[in-house]
């Protein structure tokens, strides 16, 4: 008999209203994310492992130019794409990760493969990059990642001397973020993974969340596992992601309690915009937002397809 098993997506947290999307990109933006949660959720129907679940999940959205992950990253000062993403598998508390690359056309599977085939959890830049080609990656030119609608959002912030979420508060920006998948497979792993391209008018070497265990993703077995988007800075302080896994390990919270707390209590009294995707250890789904919008979908233990924008939807 198929046991429980549940996933859920999100494509980045942020200033996200209808009046500033169109008709036709939201159309797209609610297939890319039907397509993501599918291509996880057919793994674990199968009997999959999570992690391979999340992963596959991740890829599709690295791979359309609407979220700021893979291709149609952001842009750092220098007009660089770097990206960021990590992976936790929640039977073991394995982890791995990458930071600074630039030439993976799908950070995700490197940041597996980090777990998977090195002693280490977190790699940057050339190392990382090395890494890669050591284990048959290909070379992928920045021009692959690089979109006009990113490189016309650099400017503009540019222009403002301001850092900013893709999903920014400022109307001349687009509206496109951060991806993360979390998943509970039918042997009762928890696992998660992000993906970014960072924030627009970044320092070069500047790293955020998505790439730090603990912060941006988090899984641990029988407990909770969780993908963040947002401003990476409170995140990584607020070490978002384990604060949401210790207080439902300690205080008993469930997730829907755990993940509010945590992301309309200190990381917004900090000033930290953005949102969590949570699975708790029965499959029970929460998404979480303290910001108008999160890009997010699930399916949950009884097969349903939710796909959402909006924090009101
Ligand atoms: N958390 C990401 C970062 O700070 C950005 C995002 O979620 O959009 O790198």
């Amino acid at each position: 008999m198929t046991k429980p098993f549940s996933i859920a997506i999100h494509g980045g947290a942020g200033t996200i209203l209808p009046e500033q999307m169109s008709e036709a990109l939201s159309t797209e933006i609610r297939h890319d994310l039907e397509k993501s949660v599918r291509a996880g959720h057919q793994i674990l129907a199968r009997g999959g492992d999570a992690v391979a679940a999340v992963v596959a999940a991740v890829k599709v959205l690295e791979d359309s130019p609407n979220f700021n992950a893979g291709r149609g990253s952001v842009l750092t000062h220098t007009e660089m794409v770097e990206m960021d993403a990590s992976v936790m598998h929640g039977k073991n508390a394995n982890a791995g990760a990458v930071a600074g690359v630039r030439h993976i056309r799908n950070p995700v599977e490197l940041a597996r493969d980090v777990m998977e085939h090195s002693p280490h959890v977190l790699l940057i830049g050339d190392g990382a990059e090395e890494f890669a080609f050591k284990h048959q990656y290909q070379y992928t030119e920045q021009d692959y990642f690089v979109t006009d609608r990113r490189y016309e959002q650099l400017q503009s912030m540019k222009e403002k001397g301001l850092f900013a979420l893709s999903e920014s508060k400022y109307p001349d920006d687009n509206k496109h973020g951060t991806v993360g998948a979390v998943a509970m497979d039918q042997h009762g792993n928890l696992a998660a993974a992000t993906s970014t391209g960072g924030i627009t008018n970044k320092q070069y070497g500047r790293v955020g969340d998505s790439a730090i265990t603990g912060a941006g993703t988090f899984a641990e077995n029988g407990n909770v596992a969780v993908s963040a988007t947002g401003m990476g800075e409170y995140f990584i302080r607020k070490t978002v992601a384990s604060e949401i896994a210790a207080r439902m390990r300690y205080l008993k919270e469930d997730v829907h309690q755990a993940c509010e707390a945590v992301i309309q209590g200190d990381l917004k009294a900090m000033g930290g915009e953005g949102g969590v995707i949570a699975i708790d250890g029965d499959g029970e789904i929460h998404f979480a937002m303290n910001s108008s919008g999160m890009y997010r979908a699930s399916i949950d233990i009884d097969g349903t397809l939710t796909v959402k924008i909006y924090v009101d939807e």
